[in-house]
């Protein structure tokens, strides 16, 4: 049963094959005897698994069960769960019990879900690798010796090792689609605006978005219908009518438009990554798709001008971890001011510590119009490069990251670490959604190397489409079914 999907575990539920308590069971043993290696969780949850996973029992039994009724689930350590611990990845918040849930979590109850626990992640969402984990890294399920990809990778690594059914990830700047493409499985980050962030803990505001990891486009159709929406307790997300993704999916892709960025194929694009990308073209030409290029052309700019607004927002939302109101406070301080100091110099790692220095120095008078507002101009120009492109196509394909996954402790300078994010950081600065969906591995082997992910993107609010679009080629190809040996382990 740790092998299905969402949909595939609610046929087997409905059929009475087994409960979701013996579901949640099965599930918690593997993570038991799994994780140790894995380090996929920050904290698992069985109390309060088995008593959700009895009430979709009961609904169930009495005929109210939804199509989430009863699915297991893990979530980010980013989203604040009540009565919890929610750290973020981050000694911070180590410490830190949430008195409520997230509407993500909110939404997720309600639907009837049994989450599992909260998966680890790199500290405050900032990293590519998981490596920037208070809890110490995440290991990638096809090959220990890998990352898992960042910063979801404790949600990546859980669904591809066969944990979790589906988890929930953020996207800053690359975070759902980059592990799952280094992990096997499918991610979408949502338009910005069309999930609310309320709870989720702040990485950068204007950037940060939530979606759903799982093993098929199909599953995020359900997850992302149970999670989008306006929601009053955050002004960024946007009133608009939550379309139904699963009738979606079914659409034919004759006619369908796709782009090929210019800008991305080139340089530092690995060779089979590439070769898997243009294999997934094709397979979408049979479906009757056509293929064209298409210009980003202030694609260059798409980092700089992150890793200038992204620390900005940040050094501004991580001001209020002060060692007063919540989180780690230091022993014994001599006065405010030592306290404010040692708590954050103990509480913050290495490139939380980095992102506020410089979101510090680019905030400050006399550097803001150069650096702040110089990025913020580029942002637009970034996002008027994808709406020009939207005009001459439907979507764009790339892949979701340069190269497979590396090797832990392979990338020692931030620099070279932040360049993992090429080709999905500009997604955010645009606001646009986009899917990570497996299509191919490294090594030349069909099952021994690592995964690679085909990075499918639309213009604002097209998730329906990029769904269907992932979807349609999930039912042309199989790599979405390959599974790594430990998911293949029974119990
Ligand atoms: N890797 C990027 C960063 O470190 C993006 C992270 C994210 O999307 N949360 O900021």
């Amino acid at each position: 049963m740790h092998d299905k999907t969402l949909s595939e575990l609610a046929s087997a539920l409905d059929a009475g094959e087994f409960s979701s308590r013996e579901l949640a069971e099965t599930l918690l043993t593997r993570i038991d005897r799994f994780d140790g290696n894995l380090n996929s969780f920050i904290s698992v949850t069985p109390d309060q698994a088995l008593a959700a996973a009895d009430r979709a029992d009961a609904a169930r039994a009495r005929g109210e069960a939804g199509p989430l009724t009863g699915m297991p689930l893990a979530i980010k350590d980013l989203f604040c769960t009540e009565g919890v611990k929610t750290s973020a990845g981050s000694r911070m918040l180590d410490n830190f019990i949430s008195p409520y849930d997230a509407t993500v979590v909110e939404k997720l109850k309600a639907a009837g879900t049994v989450s599992l626990g909260k998966t680890n992640m790199d500290e405050f969402a900032m990293g590519s690798s998981n490596e920037n984990s208070f809890y110490g890294p995440v290991k990638n399920p096809w090959d220990t010796e890998a990352v898992p990809g960042g910063s979801s990778g404790g949600s990546a690594a859980a669904v591809a090792a066969g944990l979790v059914p589906a988890a929930m990830g953020t996207d800053t700047g690359g975070s759902i689609r980059q592990p799952a493409a280094f992990c096997g499985i499918t991610g979408l980050k949502p338009t910005y605006g069309r999930v609310s962030r309320y709870g989720m803990i702040a990485f950068a505001s204007s950037l940060d978005q939530a979606g759903p990891m799982a093993r098929t486009a199909e599953d995020c159709a359900l997850l992302l219908g149970a999670i989008a929406g306006h929601d009053l307790r955050d002004s960024t997300s946007v009133a608009r009518g939550v379309p139904d993704y699963i009738e979606e999916l079914a659409a034919p892709l004759n006619g369908l438009k796709i782009g090929l960025p210019r800008e991305y194929f080139g340089d530092g694009m690995d060779p089979e990554v590439e070769a898997a990308v243009r294999e997934a073209v094709k397979v979408y030409e049979s479906l009757g798709a056509t293929v064209r290029e298409v210009s980003l052309p202030h694609t260059h700019y798409a980092i700089p001008a992150y890793y200038v607004i992204a620390p900005a927002e940040a050094s501004s939302n991580l001001s209020r971890f002060d060692g007063v109101r919540f989180g780690h406070r230091c022993d014994n301080p001599e006065d405010l001011i030592d306290l404010y100091k040692r708590s954050r110099a103990e509480g913050f790692g290495e490139e939380v510590k980095r992102r506020i220095l410089i979101g510090t120095h680019t905030l400050s008078e006399g550097f803001f119009d150069a650096y702040y507002k110089k990025a913020q101009q580029v942002r637009r120009l970034i996002r008027q490069d994808f709406l020009d492109a939207f005009e001459e196509v439907d979507v764009l394909m790339s892949p979701a990251s340069p190269t497979p996954a590396f090797d832990l402790g392979a990338r020692k300078d931030p620099v070279s670490m932040y360049l993992q994010d090429i080709y999905t950081i500009a997604v955010n600065l645009a606001g646009i959604p986009g899917i990570s969906v497996p299509a191919g591995f490294s090594g030349g082997r069909p099952m021994g190397g690592r995964p690679i992910g085909l990075q499918i993107l639309g213009t604002h609010f097209a998730e329906a489409r990029l769904l269907n679009v992932a979807h349609q080629f999930q039912q042309a190809t199989d790599w979405h079914r390959r599974r790594p040996a430990i998911a293949e382990e029974t119990l």
